[in-house]
């Protein structure tokens, strides 16, 4: 391959730790729809989930395209990064917004593994994406914000103690900018969870582990408020963009993954007595795939970079996420269609990978909200909404 491979003792790491974890150990989870437990213990163990964790709070303080580099390779491997991706990218919002206290309170004890950080709580049912609409609301009584309200789709609830959660303090109404009035409160769920909030899983086309929540007069303490009340909307967009960026890593790892089990099987299947590949019909989608996605990598990197120099790369991480979810999908269609009938089978994890890599053209944005953004904040166009 030619593209540059930075961090190459993590990746090889990390590819080295996911050999351990092979197709049939994703497939058993995915038949049961469980959660990979022991992948995710391992991860946390070798310390590749508090990589982003400052070095003075027990992490490695790397920044966060070491992050990305984890992720691609887990992807990669053929595995699914979506179970504990969360950790690394909920971590911009506490690691740019979070107070003194706040973090030494909790970050020694994520990076020790003794916490997991997997939630970030902002989709609602009745908001979509328009995230300024959302209902969910937290009033102050006393020491304690009383939250109450419902959240849909907010993967690993039930595999993780602590959670990023957006509220609204201030009615939309009652705010000269709709993105004001809103807060970000972290919220413990190990004393949360029966106390006012209840998890109901969601089973969805693939194993993500994802839920939806309601709030009930949840107390959640004063103290746990991340950032200023009211200006949580900017502290979770960090945690977005990284989001974004990461998830784009991810993407880059699928689409590589799809192009070489492509190109293998395309060189060693023969029909009509040569091997498939050496058919244009057949080796030029690979190649386009190849060609897609090195250029979505180099705006990987680019938005990772910026996002590192302590900007708000908004459109950069955007593009690199739509890009990087348009390579690895169309890769994953290319890889279906190489394998004939075979890339329908259970074995050869193509359709397994084929549904998890979907997901992110609509999570944790969609392709139109992109295009929206780009149009509206880059090119000056009218806003449609
Ligand atoms: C498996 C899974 C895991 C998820 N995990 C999390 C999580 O952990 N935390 C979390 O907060 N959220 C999570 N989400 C939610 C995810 O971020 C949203 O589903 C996504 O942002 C889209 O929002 P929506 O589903 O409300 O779609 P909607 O906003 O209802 O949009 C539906 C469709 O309409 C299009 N659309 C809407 N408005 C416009 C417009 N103005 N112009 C053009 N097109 C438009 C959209 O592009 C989309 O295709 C998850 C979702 C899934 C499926």
């Amino acid at each position: 391959m030619a593209y540059e491979r930075d961090y190459p003792e993590i990746r090889d790491a990390v590819s080295k730790l996911c050999s351990q974890y092979p197709g049939e150990y994703w497939r058993e989870l995915d038949r049961s729809n469980s959660y990979p437990s022991e992948f995710v213990k391992a991860l946390n163990d070798n310390g590749y989930l508090s990589v982003l964790i400052p070095e003075e709070y027990g992490g490695s303080g790397l920044p966060l395209s070491a992050a990305a580099a984890i992720l691609e390779e887990v992807q990669r491997s053929g595995g699914n990064g979506g179970a504990c991706h969360a950790q690394m990218y909920t971590m911009g919002t506490l690691l740019r917004h979070g107070s003194d206290a706040q973090k030494q309170k909790y970050l020694p004890q994520i990076a020790a593994g003794e916490l997991r950080l997997q939630a970030f709580g902002v989709t609602e049912p009745s908001s979509g994406t328009d995230t300024t609409r959302i209902r969910t609301t937290a009033v102050r009584d006393g020491d304690d914000y009383v939250v109450n309200g419902q959240k849909v789709f907010i993967s690993r609830a039930e595999h993780s103690d602590l959670m990023v959660l957006l509220v609204r303090t201030t009615p939309r109404e009652d705010c000269a900018k709709r993105t004001d009035g809103m807060s970000v409160l972290l919220v413990d769920m190990r004393d949360a969870v029966g106390n006012g909030l209840t998890i109901n899983p969601i089973k969805t086309m693939m194993n993500h582990a994802t839920t939806e929540l309601f709030f009930d007069n949840l107390r959640v303490p004063v103290e746990n408020l991340i950032g200023v009340e009211g200006k949580g909307f900017g502290c979770i967009i960090d945690g977005m963009n990284a989001e974004r960026i990461l998830i784009a890593a991810e993407c880059i790892g699928d689409a590589r993954w799809f192009i070489e089990k492509s190109a293998n099987y395309a060189r060693d299947r023969e029909v009509f007595g040569r091997p498939i590949g050496q058919n244009q019909g057949v080796q030029f989608p690979i190649a386009r795939n190849h060609v897609q996605t090195e250029a979505a990598a180099l705006m990987v990197h680019q938005a990772a970079a910026l996002y590192e120099q302590g900007k708000r790369p908004g459109a950069e991480a955007n593009m690199a996420k739509m890009l990087a979810s348009e390579a690895s999908w169309a890769a994953a269609d290319t890889c279906i269609q190489t394998h004939g009938g075979f890339g329908f089978t259970e074995e050869y994890d193509i359709e397994r990978k084929f549904r998890e890599t979907r997901l992110y053209q609509v999570a944790p944005i969609s392709t139109n909200l992109i295009l929206s953004f780009v149009a509206t904040n880059e090119l000056d166009l009218p806003r449609s909404f």
